[in-house]
């Protein structure tokens, strides 16, 4: 994805959105302002020697706002990670988690690498030198970390393992997204895509399109777009494209998804798959279909793209895929923008769940998660379509942030510091 598509600072943008919300919802700009500095930042700068000789490895924890809890959100590995996006990323979180009623700050965390040129015992010394820097900084009541882009599993047990062997005591709940043997929950390991597939099932309710009616094209085939198709092709919706950071792949009359993820196991990419015409990640953006789905990265629906865009709903399971000048041209063109803070909570969501489980010494089927998560899913989505978008015609992202807003400058408050 080209990062300099419009000189796009994600933070800028976002920091410009609230400013908008706020004259809109008539918010005083001495109560905005507290939203506009992350509270904390700590980089850290750290050697490890890995297989391809001694590395300076960076990396950086924004804590942005902790009015309403403990602050939360996920850690990335990618050869893009910088001080602005983690300040974006941690910003969102601290909005995503107030939408969901999540009793918790915001926060984000990134290592500036591409894991793919390293072995898995140099991710592994990585990730444990990333906790020896940070662990003052988090712990299950003050910042708990969870994966992202290029994060897994395996490095979340392996993050608090090392946390629990600095504190020379057992501490689950300091970082969510584990593997079920050591504390993880049921269900997170597909939970942002299945919380998307309730906020796009009401959504498409709401507006009376027959979701078997469909046609969905996905960017991005990791953790959230691959587990999405994965779910809608199970609920017999159609997904034309997919992606991912090699390419894509498009068939008008449906892709099935279970052997497009045996092709990329295989072949390390869903490109060249048999039936399938290859296409690029722009490409899929702008296929004539009903739903597209970033999943991916920042910054892909921009000023440039943003007219060729056909879908009718856009289910943002990325974390800020859509820059604020192509926003408005969205619902200028009536598209329905389904906002990243609320389209892929169901992450956070089933992490809040693990972290209760892991704090109660609890474990919680399947089912009932999956029910919990329904309920949240739904409830938001609800909140916001029947308070703000029925009534005065916002799109759902300015919905979204004027009920995060209010809740956490509320929350300030009340604890007196504003
Ligand atoms: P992932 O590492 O599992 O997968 C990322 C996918 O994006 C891979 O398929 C990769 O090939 C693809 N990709 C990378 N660069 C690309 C490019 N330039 N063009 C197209 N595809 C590219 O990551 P993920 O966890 O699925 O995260 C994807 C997005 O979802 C991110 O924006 C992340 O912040 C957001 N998100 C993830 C979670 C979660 O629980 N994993 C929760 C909320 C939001």
């Amino acid at each position: 994805m080209d990062k300099d598509i419009d000189q796009i600072n994600p933070y800028d943008d976002a920091m410009g959105r609230i400013t908008e919300v706020a004259e809109r919802y008539n918010i005083d700009e001495k109560d905005i302002e507290i939203l506009k500095h992350p509270k904390k930042i700590l980089m850290v700068n750290f050697p490890v020697h890995t297989s391809r000789g001694l590395k300076i490895i960076s990396g950086y924890r924004v804590q942005y706002n902790d009015a309403l809890g403990p602050t939360k959100g996920g850690l990335r590995f990618h050869p893009h990670v910088s001080i602005t996006e983690v300040k974006a990323l941690a910003f969102w979180m601290t909005l995503k988690n107030a939408l969901l009623d999540l009793p918790y700050g915001g926060a984000k965390g990134g290592i500036t690498i591409d894991p793919r040129g390293f072995t898995q015992r140099d991710l592994e010394e990585i990730s444990r030198e990333y906790i020896r820097q940070i662990h003052s900084f988090i712990g299950p009541a003050k910042d708990i970390p969870a994966p992202d882009v290029y994060t897994n599993p395996k490095i979340m047990g392996w993050m608090m393992d090392e946390f629990g062997k600095i504190k020379g005591e057992h501490v689950p709940a300091v970082i969510t997204g584990k593997p079920l043997s050591i504390g993880g929950s049921q269900a997170r390991s597909y939970s942002t895509a299945m919380g998307g597939f309730c906020v796009l099932r009401e959504a498409l309710a709401k507006y009376k399109i027959n979701p078997l009616q469909t046609k969905t094209a996905i960017q991005g085939f990791g953790n959230a777009g691959m587990n999405l198709a994965k779910i809608m092709n199970s609920n017999n919706m159609i997904v034309v494209a997919v992606s991912d950071s090699k390419g894509g792949i498009y068939d008008k009359n449906g892709l099935n998804i279970k052997s497009v993820i045996n092709h990329k196991n295989e072949t390390g990419s869903v490109v060249n798959f048999t039936g399938a015409k290859n296409i690029t990640n722009n490409d899929i953006l702008e296929l004539n279909v009903d739903i597209v789905v970033p999943a991916a990265l920042e910054n892909v629906i921009t000023q440039k793209n943003v007219q060729n865009i056909n879908a009718k709903i856009i289910l943002e399971l990325a974390n800020g895929p859509i820059t604020r000048k192509a926003d408005k041209m969205l619902y200028e063109k009536k598209i329905i923008v389904l906002p990243d803070i609320l389209a892929n909570a169901g992450g956070v969501t089933v992490s809040y769940f693990e972290w209760m489980q892991n704090l109660y010494g609890a474990r919680w089927t399947e089912e009932e998660i999956l029910k919990k998560l329904d309920n949240r899913m739904k409830n938001a989505f609800d909140e916001l379509y029947d308070n703000y978008v029925s009534e005065s015609y916002v799109d759902f992202r300015t919905a979204a942030y004027a009920y995060a807003i209010k809740k956490i400058i509320q929350a300030e408050k009340d604890r007196g510091r504003i």
